[in-house]
């Protein structure tokens, strides 16, 4: 890693101007060199714009400059005004991220520098209040224009004039004549700061131990890993707050990571209650003013909290000390698009080069912070009951090989039954399914033609409301054909098994009075849709919740009291080494929806494979039985984290070229002790968005530095710029 070289800032005009390597926001190799006007502090995270090419790019002092031309052949870059500068070690964080995933440093950058504007001196606008002066001449539009500055705020001209109904003249005269005084008014409304004790809680016992342990670590501003390890409804979120207030107490920034932006609203308020004003937030749905306002917040020190998605692990944190990553074992925290990276493994690594704590919670830990917590390098601590009255849900299984419910049927009897049951005394249910739309299958009935979509090797989902079929990777769609594109036969096409609207269809045909709503993580039923279906289920407004996995997560609605999960075996099959953890981690988290609060919860699974360990498990709830045989499948496999895994995923127009590159590149792999190489297969969606997909994976061992072991690799063989070589460090997925 280089160092910033600082140089007096008295330096003789004589002297030679000073020079620094720049990073620009670019897929480029590194830093480039540029010399700086005479003078400049060279400082690591200086702001600059530099030119390149025809254009002027904004970019980043990183270190020294590499190279030894002469200062007439090379260009200027030039500080930007009021001298900003990245914080030093997010600038580490950067280089650390881009040499872990293999990425050009300046990608990395891209992602820190979300806002460019924000380095932008503020724009302060002149605003008019009411002053002392009583004008001697009053008339009626006079009158009117003081009535509405009678409230002490600052308005714009032309908001005094359209407020009160008076012409921009009238109100430029009472500025003239004294009784309207001139203020500034910010660009940017400020953070309320985050009162640690606006509304406490009393921990019970154990919540009180893990709080202290939390404590501590921030009292002592260091580095260290906690597993908030606790059943849904434990207090997790309320221990974490506790954290969060010794951090305020220690004037230090937060930031707390959620792994989706649907969760956030709820939460937001929820925290509001504790903290007495909202946190700040980071997320794509943020307008580019709210960005904007929010970088420069965390960056001045003036905002103290950020809730954020996986995005705002690159903020400029002015003094972060205290990172919390919700749901841990959530798999969108990795980001399987452009940059390949985890944030639940960045957000540890930027708190160790922060030297602040970070929390992991969860109710279903990942395998690798379980075993990570459990052979003491992270601090385990254990939430082992929900808090209060309310208990854990009795799980039962219902195996649909005996309670078969007839063809196209997908409630079977027993619970029907228990949503009859459940209705009647007044209660709420939920039912999970995690499928979106109709049904997964189109197939013509008379020549068996699977609709499939243009451009993926996947099946197009029929969405019955719309009359569409959707294609769920790419977000292809068309109207559902007259006839078959294969055999011409008309009106022949078929529904094959269900998804969350034909599991509302037959709930609504047998329970007709009850109210009903869906809530799927979908482009047809968009956020809006989906928060209006979870805030009417909190506020009693329906009755039954169907929903994919949107509903699982986070939610607490007090009189759910019945869970049925549709078809449990659905993911589990998958062949991927993390499909029986998923479907664990899944399945708990819907059935932690049940009995929250005084009445006990039910939780009813409908599955083939009732004797399976991730059923027996869920049955028994004896979560940490599971994670000890996965831990021992894992171990003997040679899997993480006993061992390392990292997958080159090949995409190109060309299918044969794809296929033809991903041999050249097995049969380059170099041998080495304690690496294997796989493949090349078929991507599991071998075709997507028209590109062919094909698979290299590296297994190596605990102790193997795969990250040089790629860069050997593959820079030793040249390859067409028609196939993209896409590096995915420790994969979690495998499509
Ligand atoms: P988790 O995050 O583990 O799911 P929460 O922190 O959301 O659990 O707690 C579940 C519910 O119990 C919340 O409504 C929370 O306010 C309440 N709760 C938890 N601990 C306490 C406590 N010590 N005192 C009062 N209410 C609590
Ligand atoms: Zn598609």
């Amino acid at each position: 890693m280089k160092h910033p070289a600082v140089r007096p800032v008295d330096e003789l005009l004589l002297q030679p101007a000073p020079r620094a390597g720049v990073l620009l926001p670019l897929p480029l190799s590194g830093a480039y060199d540029y010399k700086l006007p005479k003078g400049t502090n060279v400082l690591r995270g200086l702001l600059v714009t530099a030119p390149l090419g025809p254009r002027e790019q904004l970019g980043v002092v990183w270190g020294d400059a590499e190279g030894t031309v002469g200062d007439n052949r090379l260009k200027e870059a030039v500080p930007l005004a009021g001298l900003p500068a990245l914080p030093e070690k997010l600038c580490d964080f950067v280089d650390w991220v881009a040499q872990y995933t293999l990425s050009p440093p300046g990608m990395i950058l891209g992602m820190a520098l979300r806002s460019g504007r924000a380095f932008e001196p503020e724009v302060t606008r002149i605003a008019y209040a009411r002053g002392a002066e009583i004008p001697q001449r009053m008339t009626p539009a006079r009158q009117r224009v003081l009535d509405v500055a009678a409230d002490g705020l600052a308005r714009k001209v032309p908001d005094l004039a359209q407020e009160s109904g008076a012409s921009p003249a009238v109100v430029r005269g009472l500025i003239e004549a004294g009784a309207l005084v001139a203020t500034e008014l910010p660009e940017f409304a400020h953070f309320d700061p985050p009162d640690p004790d606006f509304m406490t809680v009393t921990l019970n016992g154990k919540q009180q131990e893990a709080a202290d342990v939390l404590r501590r670590d921030i009292a002592e501003a260091r580095f260290a890993v906690s597993l908030l390890d606790g059943v849904t409804g434990s207090g997790k979120t309320e221990v974490y707050f506790e954290a969060v207030s010794e951090a305020l107490r220690h004037s230090r920034q937060v930031l707390i990571m959620l792994p989706e932006i649907a969760l956030t609203v709820q939460f937001l308020e929820r925290f509001a209650q504790r903290f007495g004003c909202r946190p700040a937030e980071w997320h794509s749905d943020l307008s580019q003013k709210e960005r904007t306002r929010t970088y420069r917040a965390l960056m001045s020190g003036e905002a103290r909290v950020v809730v954020g998605a996986r995005s705002s692990l690159f903020l400029p944190f002015k003094e972060l000390g205290l990172v919390i990553v919700d749901e841990e074992h959530e798999q969108t925290y990795k980001q399987e698009e452009g940059i390949i990276y985890h944030a639940r493994d960045m957000a540890v690594v930027r708190a160790r080069i922060e030297g602040c704590p970070v929390v992991l919670a969860s109710a279903t830990p990942s395998l690798e912070s379980y075993v990570n917590a459990t052979s003491g390098r992270y601090a385990h601590l254990r939430l082992s009951n929900r808090h209060g009255a309310a208990v854990m849900p009795q799980t039962k299984l219902i195996n649909l090989r005996e309670a078969k419910a007839e063809p196209g049927s997908w409630l079977s009897q027993p619970l029907r039954e228990a949503l009859a049951a459940t209705l009647s005394s007044g209660e709420q249910a939920m039912l999970f399914l995690n499928r979106r739309g109709y049904a997964p299958l189109t197939l013509c009935q008379s020549c068996g033609h699977k609709m499939m979509c243009r451009d993926c090797s996947s099946w197009l989902v029929e969405h019955r409301y719309r009359k569409r079929l959707v294609c769920h990777q790419c977000g292809y769609e068309t109207a559902t054909p007259p006839k078959c594109p294969k055999c011409s036969a008309e009106a022949s096409f078929v529904a094959c098994g269900p998804g969350v609207e034909r599991v509302a269809e037959e709930f609504a045909a047998l329970f007709p009075q009850a109210r009903l709503a869906i809530a799927s993580s979908d482009t047809m039923h968009g956020p809006q849709e989906t928060q209006a279906a979870i805030r009417a289920m909190a506020k009693r407004e329906t009755d039954v919740l169907i929903g994919t996995q949107i509903v699982a997560k986070g939610h607490h609605f007090p009189q759910l009291t019945l869970v049925g999960v549709i078809d449990a075996d659905l993911g589990g099959s998958d062949g991927d080494l993390r499909a029986r953890e998923r479907t664990f981690q899944l399945l708990h988290q819907v059935a932690g929806r049940a009995g929250r609060a005084e009445k006990p919860g039910l939780v009813l699974i409908q599955t083939r494979n009732p004797k399976d360990s991730v059923m027996l498990a869920l049955a028994s709830g004896d979560r940490d039985k599971f994670y000890e045989q996965e831990r021992v499948f894992r171990e003997r496999a040679h899997a993480p984290p006993f061992g390392r895994l990292a997958a080159l995923i090949l995409a190109g127009l060309d299918g044969t070229l794809v296929q033809e590159t991903g041999r050249v590149l097995a049969k380059a792999a170099p041998p080495a002790k304690g690496v294997k190489v796989w493949g090349p297969t078929p991507a599991f969606y071998h075709l997507l968005r028209g590109q062919t997909r094909e698979r290299l994976l590296v297994q190596a061992e605990r102790n193997v530095d795969v990250q040089a072991y790629l860069r050997a690799w593959l820079a030793s063989v040249k390859l067409s710029n028609k196939v993209r070589v896409a590096v995915d460090i420790d994969p979690v997925s495998f499509f």
